[in-house]
């Protein structure tokens, strides 16, 4: 049996015809407008609308673009971020999943460093600080670590140094002490709060 050959038959290349281009071209632009729509309904805080823009913007760029690609990535790391505000923790985890692999492989820095910062939020969602704490710092060695707070006005890639952890969890790091008091009062503080308590009563002796 010869080798199987798998081709992005859906990619745009030299051999389409007109109208096939013209399809194509179609389906990025409407694209676009989905992943924006998606983009303000998350900010309006309408996540399974969100969710759902997303999902249906990833279809048409798998029609120009293969799964691997940074175009895909994006918009399988936008559908994560709206999973996640759901709440839909396993589902978000597949789709960063996902784009991590396709971003530290490839595409800018900037947004291999959105996507661990996302999983790290992610992962303190699920209760693993530790491993909140490691992904995050895994962008330290090239000075790729996002700010803590998801509106951070510097927007800036930082080492581990150059960025304060929150002193009660340590697992998570900011620019300056105004990012870690929005992110505290908008998303940090329930998470830190429900684990640093957790932590102690792990470290009471049992009774026997
Ligand atoms: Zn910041
Ligand atoms: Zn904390």
């Amino acid at each position: 049996m010869p080798p199987k050959v798998v081709h992005h038959m859906n990619t745009a290349h030299p051999g389409m015809s007109a109208n096939e281009t013209k399809a194509l071209l179609a389906a990025n632009t409407e694209a676009v407008q989905l992943s924006n729509a998606a983009g303000a309904a998350y900010r309006a805080g309408r996540f399974e609308e969100s969710i759902q823009l997303n999902r249906e913007a990833l279809k048409l760029k798998l029609k120009a673009y293969p799964e691997g690609s940074t175009q895909a990535a994006i918009s399988i790391n936008a559908l994560g971020e709206a999973l996640l505000a759901a709440g839909r923790l396993q589902e978000a985890d597949q789709a960063f999943a996902k784009a991590i692999a396709v971003r530290e492989r490839a595409g800018p820095g900037q947004d291999a460093a959105a996507t661990r910062e996302n999983i790290g939020a992610l992962r303190e969602a699920q209760g693993r600080f530790d491993e909140a704490r490691e992904v995050r710092a895994r962008g330290d060695t090239k000075s790729q670590i996002l700010c803590g707070n998801e509106n951070c006005p510097t927007n800036k890639m930082y080492a581990l140094k150059g960025l304060q952890a929150c002193g009660a969890c340590k697992s998570v790091f900011y620019c300056t002490k105004e990012c870690q008091k929005q992110d505290w009062s908008k998303r940090h503080k329930p998470l830190c709060k429900a684990h640093c308590a957790k932590a102690q009563t792990g470290n009471q002796p049992a009774t026997p």
